[in-house]
């Protein structure tokens, strides 16, 4: 099969390091233009990317000249669509490329859109339907799909479990949050070493709000996702760790429940199992036993990065479950989960190779 080609915008960041750590190499897609600033553009990418991944820089990659953002590089590399991870205040670039051809985001700009879709491919992959109206609504030739928050993906998969088989009634959560979720400028190490900070701009009202856009239900009749209907509580902390966010789940639920069943529940939930999807995990969800796991710098890794690692599941109350979860997130909660997105989307014939 003719590989599709791809670019990545903001190819030089942290987030944009994970996008070619999942896709040079990769199956069904070939990397064919790599943006960022002007500050990087003509350079060949080793001698501007601030790499901080712990396997050197793909030879492929290493010598490729960065392009300076613009639309024009659909044509001149015969792009087939276009992963984003741009900083939010330039973010207006997705729309113009997303007029031309298929924009898979990272960036939290058109997450909460009415006509865009909130993927977590896993959970709501009905929800690829809304891609039809906005098309039609927005004139574009190419459409934008999102993927949550870092945090928000942290929780959203045991979430969907609970919904399904206990029902909801509110969540209580508290995040400690990597380092690399700020970006590579992001934390100043004389605010974090020996500390950590009780606070993360815009964080709290992501997860409160994305979580429940992602668990609702698409209605063609109305063209609108009708976000699921309980409350969640979130407070968020940086902390000194370089990769993968723990997060801790008071969960309200609607009816009694056994916390072994729900172990049970979260083992074999695995909606994507049918496909063949080259960056899906085996298990979307890992159940950890050990009293003191997950961890971060033990587990963030677990299946390529793409697992969500729990433990610490008790019954604190009749109704309320607490339990720890664990993603890496610039793989799960970022690059790796916008991979899989365009990986379903184009297994579901959602958009296709372009003819050249
Ligand atoms: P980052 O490390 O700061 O990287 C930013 C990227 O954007 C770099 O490639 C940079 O290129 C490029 N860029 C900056 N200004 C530009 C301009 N004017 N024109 C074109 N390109 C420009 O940030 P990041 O952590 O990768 O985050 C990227 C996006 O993903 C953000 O919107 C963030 O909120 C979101 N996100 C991040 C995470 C995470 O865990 N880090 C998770 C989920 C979502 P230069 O190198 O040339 O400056």
């Amino acid at each position: 099969m003719d590989k599709l080609k791809v670019g990545i915008l903001g190819a030089t960041g942290l987030v944009g390091q994970r996008y070619i750590q999942f896709l040079h190499e990769h199956k069904f897609f070939e990397i064919a233009s790599l943006m960022a600033s002007e500050k990087s553009a003509g350079k060949k990418y080793k001698e501007c990317a601030k790499w901080y991944l712990d396997f050197d820089i793909p030879e492929e990659i290493s010598d490729m000249v960065v392009d300076e953002i613009s639309t024009d590089n659909i044509k001149k590399h015969k792009l087939d669509l276009v992963f984003s991870a741009l900083p939010g205040e330039i973010a207006s670039w997705e729309e113009k490329f997303a007029r031309e051809i298929p924009l898979f985001s990272k960036v939290s700009k058109h997450r909460m859109d009415k006509d865009v879709p909130l993927i977590v491919p896993e959970i709501n992959q009905e929800h690829f339907e809304i891609i039809k109206h906005q098309k039609k609504n927005r004139n574009f030739n190419g459409f934008i799909v999102t993927a949550p928050n870092c945090s928000t993906t942290g929780m959203v998969l045991p979430l969907k479990v609970l919904q399904d088989k206990f029902g909801i009634e509110s969540l209580h959560v508290t995040t400690f949050q990597a380092l690399s979720g700020a970006g590579y400028d992001g934390v100043k190490s004389m605010q974090i070493l020996d500390n950590i900070i009780p606070f993360i701009g815009g964080e709290e009202d992501k997860m409160e709000t994305e979580a429940l856009k992602i668990l609702g239900k698409y209605e063609d009749e109305s063209k609108q996702i009708a976000s699921a209907n309980f409350k969640i509580y979130a407070s968020c902390n940086r902390v000194n760790v370089l990769d993968g966010h723990l997060e801790v789940l008071h969960v309200k639920l609607k009816n009694d429940f056994d916390v072994e069943k729900v172990k049970e529940e979260f083992a074999k939930f695995n909606p994507l199992k049918d496909f063949s999807l080259p960056s899906a995990p085996e298990n979307p969800i890992t159940v950890l036993d050990e009293e003191d796991r997950p961890q971060p710098r033990l587990d963030r890794n677990r299946d390529k990065g793409m697992t969500i690692s729990v433990g610490r599941i008790e019954k604190k109350d009749e109704k309320i479950l607490r339990l720890y979860s664990l993603s890496h997130n610039t793989i799960r909660g970022a690059a790796g989960e916008s991979v899989l997105e365009a990986e379903l989307a184009f297994q579901k014939g959602i958009f296709e190779i372009s003819e050249r």
